[in-house]
């Protein structure tokens, strides 16, 4: 088996806890909140490194968005990547799941020489679970989604597990292939602290550099428009707090259930 290049597709997203959505713009108010890399791409990441660590190559990573994505990237290069490379330039603002793809598919060309492709299961952010699929269109390459695990057979063709409804599913392709992976299928590792200090820099490339067709990139590229976005209202429940010896607490409560009982 000859060793494997993959490129891990990351994406930094706002911590889920800390976004709102700005009712005006209808766009997810990121300024408010810290950043994170997506959670499954850490997964991807650690399956990828995994992958190497069995059959030899590289792993690259690769993301989509704006400069201050790069400290993020470095994150990966200390956990063991061997170069990171993110595509930012105005252009490629306001990107739907086409777009992205678009751009991230012409990256990923520019990297060259790849076989595989991993990307985690869906952003926690625009959470439409596309960008993969829509790769594996662009650069036409076998996929397998949702994999729980992945190894390469001595013939040279993945194979993905991945859960289904009462059972699990194997499915074999030929190499290159475009893979998405689930949510907390491994534990990525930690960071090695002495690799974060000599890792190569995220080289950072802009539309000029990718020789992109400007009318498929961001807002421009996009055919999806986001028709409306609010946050769920959370209801508050009602609550009591009983006061009194645990006795007496453990009477009142009865006598509230009993109320509650008898309506
Ligand atoms: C509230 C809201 C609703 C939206 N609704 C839609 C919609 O209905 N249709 C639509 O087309 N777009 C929509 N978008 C835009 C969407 O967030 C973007 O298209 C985004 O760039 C990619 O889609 P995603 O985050 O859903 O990625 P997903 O497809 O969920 O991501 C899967 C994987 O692809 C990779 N990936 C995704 N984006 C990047 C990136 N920038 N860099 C590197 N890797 C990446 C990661 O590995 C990630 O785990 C919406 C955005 C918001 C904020």
């Amino acid at each position: 088996m000859r060793p494997l290049d993959t490129v891990v597709c990351v994406k930094v997203v706002p911590k889920p806890e800390e976004v709102s959505v700005d009712p005006e713009t209808r766009t997810l108010d990121r300024a408010r909140a810290r950043s994170e890399l997506n959670p499954p791409d850490m997964n991807a990441i650690e399956m990828a490194l995994a992958l190497r660590e069995r059959h030899g190559g590289t792993v690259s990573l690769l993301s989509m968005g704006p400069p201050f994505a790069a400290p993020y990237l470095q994150v990966g290069l200390a956990m063991g990547a061997d170069s990171a490379y993110l595509l930012s330039d105005r252009a490629f603002a306001g990107a739907d799941t086409l777009a992205t793809s678009y751009t991230l598919a012409k990256g990923i060309e520019k990297i060259g020489g790849w076989d595989l492709i991993l990307c985690g299961e869906e952003s926690s952010d625009g959470a439409t679970g596309q960008v993969p699929q829509g790769i594996a269109e662009w650069l036409g390459a076998s996929q397998i989604t949702f994999a729980t695990s992945l190894a390469v057979r001595a013939d040279g063709r993945l194979v993905g597990e991945r859960e289904i409804r009462g059972g699990h599913e194997v499915i074999a392709v030929p190499l290159p292939a475009v893979v998405s992976v689930k949510l907390g299928v491994n534990e990525p590792r930690f960071m090695d602290m002495e690799r974060r200090h000599s890792a190569a820099p995220v080289t950072v490339w802009g539309a000029g550099d990718l020789g992109v067709d400007p009318a498929w990139l961001g807002f421009e590229g996009s055919p999806t428009a986001v028709g409306a976005v609010w946050q769920a209202r959370t209801r508050e429940r009602r609550r009591e707090f009983l006061e009194g010896t645990p006795q007496e607490k453990g009477r009142l409560l009865a006598e509230r259930l009993r109320a509650l009982l008898a309506l």
